[in-house]
C-alpha cells in the first residue's frame, strides 16, 4: 500500500557571495552564487486526493495570505511537472505548505516549496525518480531550485542552476530580520543594471567583468572560519536592494551595532541576514533587531543543513498492518 501522505522538510537559502554579471542578450545575468541552507525552512505535506479532485493547496504561517494557491505556486508546478515526466495524467494532490521562509525575501521560499514537492510527490507516488533527473525538472522550474534538493553550501554558476557542492567545515549561526513586504527580484535585477548604468560602468555582459567565486570566501568555508566568512560576505544586489528599500540600512546597521561578525542583504533583499559568533550571540542580535524596530521580526537559526527530504516521522505515512 503506498502511503497516504509524505512531509518533506526544506531549507531557505542564503547567498553568503552572489555576483552578478552584466545583461546577457536572453536577459539573464551571469551569477557567481554560493548559496548556504539554513534550517529556517518550509515544510511541503502531499496527500493523495479524490479521483479528480487535480492539485489543491493550501498554506499556514505568518506570510500565507501572500501565496498564490493557483496553478502558478511553484509546488502545483512541481507536482504536474513531476507526473508529466512520468507520463501520468492529471495528478490529484493536496499541497499543504507550513510556510517559515519569508515570502519574496530573498530566501527562495517559493524555489524551495518546489523542490519540497517534487520530492514529496516522488514518494508519494512511489516513482523513484532518480536524482539527477529530480535535479533536471528542478532546473526547469527555476535558478534556485536544484539548490533547495542538494542544501548545504554550493557554487551556483550560469542561472544559478548549475552547481557544485563545496567544502565546508562546523556549523555557523544567523540571523535574519525579516521585512514588512517583499521586493520583486526582476525589479532588483533591473535597479542594479539602472545604477551600473547611472555609474557609466555600462551594465552590458561585454562591459562588466564575469563573476566568480571569491578564493577568500571559499577558504572561510572550509577551515569553518566565522570571522573570515563574515569578512568576505558579498551581495552585488545590496546597492540596488539599499536604492529601492533605503531603511534596510537601518537594519545592517542595529544588527552590526549589536555584535553580527557580518551582515548583508538576503539575495535580492528585503530579508537581512547576520552572521554571528555563536548560537548565544544569534539570540542576543535577534533580540536586539526584534526590539529596534528596523524589521517586523528577526529569527536565529543556523547552517548548513542539507536540501529536501522527507521528514522523519513523516507524520502521514501509513504503515500497512499485516492482512493490509
Ligand atoms: P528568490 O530568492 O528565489 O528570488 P524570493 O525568496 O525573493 O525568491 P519567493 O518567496 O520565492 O521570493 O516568492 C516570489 C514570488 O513567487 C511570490 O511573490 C509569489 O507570487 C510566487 N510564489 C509562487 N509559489 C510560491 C510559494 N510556494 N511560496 C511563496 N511564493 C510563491
Amino acid at each position: 500500500m503506498d502511503p497516504v501522505s509524505v512531509t518533506v522538510r526544506v531549507p531557505a537559502k542564503v547567498n553568503v557571495q552572489l555576483g552578478v554579471g552584466g545583461l546577457r542578450a536572453d536577459g539573464f545575468h551571469d551569477l557567481a552564487n554560493v548559496f548556504f541552507a539554513v534550517a529556517l525552512g518550509d515544510e511541503v505535506t502531499a496527500t493523495a486526493g479524490e479521483p479528480g479532485a487535480g492539485v489543491t493547496l493550501s498554506c499556514t504561517g505568518p506570510d500565507a495570505d501572500a501565496v498564490p494557491l493557483d496553478g502558478s505556486n511553484l509546488a502545483a508546478r512541481a507536482a504536474r511537472l513531476l507526473a508529466a515526466r512520468h507520463g501520468l495524467a492529471e495528478p490529484d494532490v493536496h499541497l499543504h505548505i507550513a510556510k517559515a521562509i519569508p515570502v519574496a525575501g530573498g530566501m527562495a521560499g517559493g524555489s524551495a516549496d518546489g523542490a519540497a514537492a517534487l520530492v514529496a510527490c516522488d514518494a508519494l507516488w512511489g516513482l523513484g525518480t532518480p536524482a539527477d533527473t529530480l535535479l533536471e525538472l528542478a532546473a526547469e522550474l527555476g535558478s534556485d531550485v536544484p539548490f533547495a534538493l542538494v542544501g548545504g553550501v554550493a557554487l551556483g554558476r550560469g542561472r544559478g542552476e548549475i552547481l557544485e557542492p563545496l567544502p565546508v567545515t562546523g556549523s555557523y549561526h544567523w540571523v535574519f530580520a525579516v521585512a514588512d513586504g517583499g521586493l520583486s527580484t526582476p525589479a532588483v535585477f533591473r535597479e542594479c543594471d539602472r545604477l551600473r548604468e547611472e555609474a557609466g560602468t555600462g551594465s552590458g555582459d561585454a562591459e562588466v567583468a564575469t563573476p566568480d567565486a571569491d578564493p577568500a570566501l571559499l577558504a572561510a568555508l572550509a577551515d569553518g572560519d566565522a570571522v573570515a566568512l563574515a569578512a568576505a560576505l558579498a551581495n552585488d544586489l545590496q546597492p540596488a536592494a539599499l536604492s529601492l528599500r533605503p531603511a534596510l540600512a537601518d537594519t545592517l546597521r542595529a544588527g552590526t551595532a549589536a555584535g553580527a561578525l557580518g551582515a548583508l542583504v538576503s539575495g535580492s533583499g528585503p530579508t537581512c541576514a547576520f552572521l554571528a559568533k555563536d548560537a548565544e550571540g544569534a539570540e542576543a542580535v535577534a533580540a536586539a533587531l526584534r526590539a529596534s524596530g528596523s524589521c517586523r521580526t528577526a529569527h536565529a537559526t543556523h547552517g548548513p543543513v542539507p536540501g529536501a527530504a522527507v521528514a522523519a516521522g513523516s507524520p502521514g505515512i501509513v504503515v500497512p498492518g499485516p492482512g493490509a
